[in-house]
């Protein structure tokens, strides 16, 4: 295992870090990144598009589908969510009963829109960290 670790040294002789292999990194990787206790990012489960497009597709409501997203904790607001680059508002689920649900990336709160015959009602709920235990799990 000796080929596996180079030590880095700077000019003077201080240590200055460790170089690892790829094989070596992979095998003990996970191990010392608990030991440092360095947490990953889970990864993000990919956005529901299909979701609201289906819903777009059973649009039964008087009113065209409404693109513009509002998070009323933070002031963030979009004209069109799906055309914002970088993102202002990431799609969390949409169901054909109307319920629709946006993570805002500025202040992590939820948004609802909530689509009924006539009308959209809105509405914000203010990002909590028991909510993000839920989402670390992986
Ligand atoms: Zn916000």
């Amino acid at each position: 295992m000796n080929d596996h670790v180079r030590e880095l040294y700077d000019k003077d002789g201080n240590l200055i870090g460790c170089l690892l292999t790829a094989e070596a990194w992979q095998s003990v990787g996970d191990k010392v990144k608990n030991l440092l206790g360095i947490k990953e990012e889970p990864a993000q489960a990919p956005e529901p598009i299909h979701e609201w497009d289906t819903l777009k597709e059973y649009w039964d409501f008087n009113y065209e589908p409404d693109m513009h997203v509002h998070c009323e904790c933070c002031g963030s607001s979009t004209p069109d969510w799906q055309q914002d680059d970088p993102r202002k508002f990431r799609l969390s689920s949409a169901t054909l009963g109307g319920m629709v649900t946006f993570t805002c990336l500025e202040c992590q709160a939820k948004v609802l829109k909530k689509h009924f015959k006539d009308e959209i009602v809105t509405e914000c709920r203010p990002f909590q960290d028991k909510d993000k235990r839920l989402e670390a799990r992986y």
